[in-house]
């Protein structure tokens, strides 16, 4: 089975879409980008797309490329005190010499769409999540679409950044299954994956994983984004692994568009948040 994370993300986004018109309520979305990367460009046009097809209105703040960490967070705080506000994205990575902590640390909570806020990593690690990391979300809700049991099932999600491994697992653990966290310096990591019902993939190596590393019918999702011979794929071998595995997302077309969904869904979600705390 092919997991089509294009065709949830599009139904996901049309629903939300009718959420908002029926809410009353016009979120506002906040895009921050430093420099001018053209891979960061991309995905911060492709937000602002998906903003105008769910009716979320969209504000640009673009800095150059050597400004500074103060310059950041001055602009962060504009955005934090603005009522018109309600999520900030940061777009990451940030330039090397700007402290990527801080600027994280210092988006307010409840406009965190990104979820990357130590509160919300809080949060999220002690069992009530608040706002939650966008592909993480996107993975649970593709998990859900396609009724892959998580109960007790055994996952092995292969990296520990805090933008999709880490947060996954927390997720995971939330859903009553069993995780392990691969990354780099992980002994074995075709052993762990082999034992694996459901295996996730956030390393960042093109088809690093191929069939011998996967059980007979696991899910296999795949969240790397590599460019192999001037063509995307994942880090999964998706032609030989889709043989041996029961069900497997393709790169492009699988979790990508479900991140963006899920920071649309976010957005909408902080907007709900701020306007019950400001009629409270
Ligand atoms: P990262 O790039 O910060 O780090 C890579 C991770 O892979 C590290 O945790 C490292 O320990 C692990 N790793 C490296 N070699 C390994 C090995 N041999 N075995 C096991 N683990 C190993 O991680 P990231 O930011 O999560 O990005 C990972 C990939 O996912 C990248 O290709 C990125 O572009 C992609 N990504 C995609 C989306 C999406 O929406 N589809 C979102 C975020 C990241």
């Amino acid at each position: 089975m092919i997991i089509d994370g294009k065709k949830i993300a599009g139904k996901r986004l049309e629903l939300l879409k009718e959420k908002i018109d029926e809410s009353g309520l016009y979120p506002r979305l906040a895009t921050v980008l430093v420099g001018n990367d053209p891979g960061s460009q991309m995905y911060v046009r492709m937000k602002h797309e998906a903003c105008e097809r769910v009716h979320i209105g969209s504000v640009r703040v673009e800095l150059p490329g050597d400004a500074t960490t103060d310059q950041v967070l001055r602009e962060i705080i504009k955005l934090n005190k603005d009522p018109y506000i309600d999520g900030i994205l940061v777009q990451l990575p940030l330039p090397s010499k700007v402290a990527t902590p801080k600027i994280i640390a210092c988006v307010s909570p409840e406009k965190d769409v990104d979820g990357f806020n130590p509160y919300n990593m809080g949060l999220l690690f002690s069992g009530t999540p608040g706002l939650v990391p966008c592909t993480p979300k996107g993975i649970m809700t593709l998990l859900d679409e396609y009724r892959i049991p998580l109960r007790g099932a055994g996952v092995v999600v292969a990296g520990r950044s805090i933008d999709v491994g880490r947060p996954v697992a927390a997720l995971l653990l939330q859903a009553d299954a069993t995780v392990t966290i691969a990354h780099s310096k992980t002994r074995d990591l075709a052993a762990e994956m082999k034992r694996a019902d459901i295996v996730i993939t956030a390393i960042g190596k093109a088809k690093f994983i191929g069939p011998e590393m996967i059980r007979d019918g696991a899910t296999v999702i795949d969240v790397g984004i590599n460019y192999l011979d001037g063509k995307l794929c994942g880090d999964v071998d998706f032609e030989s692994v889709k043989q041996v595995a029961g069900a497997i997302t393709p790169v492009p077309g699988g979790v990508g568009p479900m991140t963006i969904a899920s920071l649309m869904e976010n957005t909408y979600i902080a907007a709900i948040n701020r306007s019950c705390s400001n009629a409270g």
